[in-house]
Parts: C-alpha cells; sequence; structure tokens
C-alpha cells in the first residue's frame, strides 16, 4: 500500500490549495474527494465566475472576515491575497478587478480558475482520488495515521489535512463530514451557524407580503440589539422577500442577527434601515417642514416619492396612518416627524434566517484556540491540520471566504509536508 506524506481529505477550494502547496514542498501527496469532480462549490462562486480573492490590504480583508477573522493574521503573514493572485498569474491566468476590490478570471468563468488547479495537481503528480467518500480518520498513538474509505479502503500518510468544507450548500459535497472527525480528535465545534444568508421575519407585512420584490438601494441596513444600540450597519442594497429580507447588506448582517439572539438570550433581534443615509434627521425634518410650506398643496404621496419608491413611502403612510392623497401642508407636525423617522430609521423584528443549507457559508466550526494559527496544526492531535470554512471563522461574500480558503490551505500545505518531511530525514 501507498503511504503518503500528506493526505487531504476534500478537493475543494482550500484542499486543493493545500495539496499544491504540500507537493510544492516536497511531500508526495494524496487527494480524496468524494465528488466525481473537483472544486464544485469553488465552480459556483461569483455566480459562476468565481470571485478567486480580493485585492484589498491586510487589514481591511481581515475586517471583511467578521468571525474570528484575527486567527487568520497568522497564516496571512506567510501567504496573502497578492500570492494567490501571484500563483494564479504565474500560471498563465489573467485576473481583473471589479467593484468592492473582487478578483475574477478575465474569463469570467469559474471553469478557468478550477481547471488551472487541476492542471498544476497533474503536473505535480498529487495522487487525486474521485468519487471516494472518506468514513473516518485513522487515529493512533494520539497522531493521524490516515483515512478509511466508505469503500473499505484504507489510506495511511504521515499528515492528514482536513479541508471538507462547512455545511453551506450541501449538494456541493460539503455536508459538513469533517465536525466529527475533528470531535473524535478531542476537538471542540463551535455551533454551527448560517452566515451570508436572507434573514426571515413574521412580521405582519412580510407574512403578508406586502412589501415582497421591492428593493432598496444604496440603504443603511443595522441590526440593533435588546438595547437598541447598533452592532453593525452596512451600507448597499436590500430586498424585501416572501419571508423575510435579502440582499447584499442583509447578507452581510445575517450573522450578526444569529449572534445577537444568542446573545441577548431572545428569540427576536430589531433590524432598521436608514433609507436616506446621506442626509440627518433634522435636515430631513427641516426639508419636509420646507415643502409643506412652499409646496403644500400636493398630495403626500407626490411631495414624499422623491424620498423613495412610491410603494415603500405608500407603505410607511398606511403603517402611520396618514392618508396618502391629503395635501401635504394638512399634515400635522407629529406625522411629519413620524414621517421623517420612519425613512432614516424604519424597525422590525426579524427571528433568524434560512438554514444552513440555504446559506453562502458557515459560522462556526472547529475551535480556533485548538488550532496553531501559524500552522494549522490541531492542538489535540499530532498530525493532524486543518483549512478552510471547516475552521470556526467566516467572511462577507466578495472573495474574504475564498481568500481564507487558500491562504489557510497554502499554510497548512505547506507546514505539513515540511513537518513530513523532516521526521523522515
Ligand atoms: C453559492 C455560493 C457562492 C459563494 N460565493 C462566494 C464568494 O463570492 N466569495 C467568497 O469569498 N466566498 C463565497 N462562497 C463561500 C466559499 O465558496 C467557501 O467558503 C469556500 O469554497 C470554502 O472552501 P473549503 O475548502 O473550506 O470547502 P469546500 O470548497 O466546500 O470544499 C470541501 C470539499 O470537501 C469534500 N468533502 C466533504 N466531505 C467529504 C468526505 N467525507 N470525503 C471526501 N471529500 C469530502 C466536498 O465534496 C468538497 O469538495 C460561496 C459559497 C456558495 C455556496
Amino acid at each position: 500500500m501507498t503511504h503518503y506524506d500528506v493526505l487531504v481529505v476534500g478537493a475543494g477550494t482550500s484542499g486543493m490549495m493545500a495539496a499544491i502547496s504540500a507537493a510544492e514542498h516536497g511531500a508526495t501527496v494524496a487527494l480524496v474527494e468524494k465528488n466525481k469532480f473537483v472544486g464544485r462549490k469553488l465552480l459556483v462562486t461569483g455566480n459562476g465566475r468565481c470571485n478567486v480573492t480580493n485585492n484589498r490590504d491586510k487589514e481591511e480583508i481581515i475586517h471583511h472576515i467578521p468571525g474570528n477573522g484575527r486567527f487568520l493574521y497568522g497564516a496571512f503573514h506567510q501567504y496573502d491575497n497578492y500570492d494567490i493572485m501571484a500563483f494564479f498569474r504565474s500560471h498563465g491566468v489573467a485576473l481583473k478587478e471589479e467593484d468592492h476590490g473582487r478578483m475574477f478570471p478575465t474569463t469570467d468563468k469559474s471553469r478557468t480558475i478550477v481547471d488551472t488547479l487541476k492542471q498544476i495537481m497533474e503536473d505535480m503528480k498529487i495522487d487525486l482520488f474521485l468519487d471516494a467518500p472518506v468514513e473516518t480518520v485513522l487515529y493512533e498513538d494520539n497522531q493521524a495515521i490516515g483515512v478509511l474509505l466508505q469503500d473499505g479502503r484504507t489510506l495511511s500518510s504521515s499528515r492528514v489535512i482536513l479541508s471538507t468544507g462547512g455545511r453551506a450548500m450541501p449538494k456541493t459535497g460539503s455536508t459538513g463530514d469533517g465536525y466529527a472527525w475533528a470531535k473524535k480528535a478531542g476537538h471542540t465545534i463551535k455551533p454551527l451557524y448560517a452566515t451570508e444568508v436572507p434573514v426571515t421575519s413574521d412580521e405582519p407585512f412580510i407574512t403578508e407580503r406586502v412589501l415582497q420584490g421591492l428593493s432598496l438601494r444604496d440603504v443603511n441596513v443595522s441590526v440593533l440589539n435588546k438595547k437598541n444600540k447598533a452592532v453593525i450597519s452596512h451600507r448597499m442594497d436590500m430586498i424585501f422577500t416572501h419571508f423575510g429580507v435579502s440582499g447584499p447588506a442583509v447578507l452581510r448582517c445575517s450573522m450578526f442577527v444569529h449572534q445577537t439572539m444568542t446573545r441577548d438570550k431572545t428569540e427576536e433581534a430589531t433590524m432598521a434601515i436608514d433609507s436616506l443615509p446621506d442626509v440627518s434627521l433634522g435636515e430631513l425634518t427641516q426639508t419636509l417642514e420646507r415643502l409643506a410650506k412652499n409646496e403644500g398643496d400636493k398630495s403626500t404621496k407626490n411631495t414624499l416619492k422623491q424620498f423613495g419608491p412610491e410603494r415603500y413611502i405608500l407603505f410607511g403612510l398606511d403603517k402611520l396612518g396618514v392618508d396618502s392623497d391629503k395635501a401635504f401642508k394638512t399634515v400635522t407636525n407629529q406625522e411629519r416627524a413620524a414621517i421623517a423617522s420612519y425613512l432614516k430609521d424604519f424597525r422590525f423584528t426579524v427571528n433568524g434566517s434560512l438554514p444552513i443549507e440555504k446559506a453562502f457559508v458557515t459560522g462556526g466550526g472547529v475551535h480556533t484556540k485548538e488550532v496553531n494559527p501559524k500552522t494549522l496544526e490541531s492542538k489535540k492531535m499530532n498530525h493532524l491540520y486543518f483549512t478552510g470554512e471547516l475552521l470556526d471563522y467566516n467572511g462577507y461574500t466578495g472573495g474574504y471566504n475564498i481568500t481564507g480558503a487558500f491562504i489557510t490551505g497554502r499554510v497548512a500545505g505547506m507546514n505539513a509536508a515540511l513537518s513530513a518531511l523532516e521526521e523522515k530525514a
């Protein structure tokens, strides 16, 4: 039976990079994947265009990994987003930058990235086991020694890297298998939750689908804790749906909905929309006063349509009990104040999110305190390493998770190879 220096479980984003890195550092490598082909999740990222990394500086990248991003500093110092770009460019992949620093292959096809990784693995003679689900990781004398496949075969290795991903979008193969093997090795698994996911609400205006399908552009969306303090705000687009709210601003807020509910020990959290983030409440109040004075004969709905989509305005007026057809000059001071408050700070309760399976990313995972941040090696089990979404860190979409996956893969692969070769020497 072949014995490998390094065996990687999971040919996803981080696993392929880990295998390549280990091979580049001189190790014999096996990469074991349950799917019939590699990089299934990577193929669907960035709407099938593969948001391969982000062009922002280190601090900004870490800032966009709000779930435990600081854990990644140790790996980032060894390999960063610019190294990822250099890696792909050196293998003939031209990259381009789009909004918010997002990097894509110029072909606009994820296939370019996955095929490049495949080719490198082939060139480096990495043994790829496809359609080969791992049943369990084998441990002996407090060290990882290989894996047992579901078909009964065992593969032995000096180092094992777990790159099995989280539980988001399980049809890509990421069904969370690695958590049980980490637990078996003595690790704590921080509770899993959905992140980068639409948020649910049972407010009547949601269940009655009053605003379903309405998008608000460039608004400020916040999550408030039980003291009504904003724990996070994101200024981007959002959309009302039949179950709650979604869109880029909401996806970014989603992990904070879970965190706030957990911290506050409540079944609900509050979200707030500032639909006019460029004007203060004071300025808006003055503008409304001026309009009432100078153009007060116009109907209220016509006067207010400059402040947002008509559906949003009409919903607000209905909620406040203000007749939308009456002349704006007849709106009372109190009603005007309530309208200004609605436009600047519309609050509604939310009660969670769609499940992890419908999320882009899994929050929680292998406790990062139990993993060496410089090598990605387990502190609980010798010769065992972790990469990617299996670990308890999570970023916003925009290339931040992929960056984390490539970087942890790179560093784990290198360290696993170096330590296996040192032992052999
Ligand atoms: C639709 C979608 C869009 C996304 N868009 C973005 C984006 O634009 N930017 C961004 O930063 N992130 C994005 N992400 C998140 C990002 O793709 C992931 O965080 C990243 O790919 C995780 O890499 P990974 O290596 O940890 O896991 P994965 O890439 O999920 O790889 C895990 C691999 O392990 C294999 N595996 C699992 N169990 C076993 C087993 N028992 N035996 C053998 N193999 C096994 C799986 O089949 C899979 O191939 C997106 C995610 C989704 C679902």
